[in-house]
């Protein structure tokens, strides 16, 4: 049961390390597992050739 800093109640948080925003994006990496990262991650990690970002639905995230 750790407390999460968030304050809502089910939003997703940031799958990178150490990273504790909220998650906007779904990230499709062939060779990884896919996961949900915030629109900083997102933006920076879906420059790599073969990345595929997605935004999370939702409320307006600021993606896209
Ligand atoms: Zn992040």
């Amino acid at each position: 049961m750790a407390e999460s800093a968030g304050d809502g109640g089910d939003e997703k948080q940031c799958a990178e390390e150490g990273c504790t925003r909220e998650a906007a994006v779904r990230l499709y990496v062939p060779w990884e597992a896919d996961r949900d990262v915030c629109a900083a991650h997102g933006r920076v990690l879906a420059q790599r050739d073969g990345v595929v970002a997605e935004p999370l639905p939702g409320d307006g995230n600021g993606w896209g």
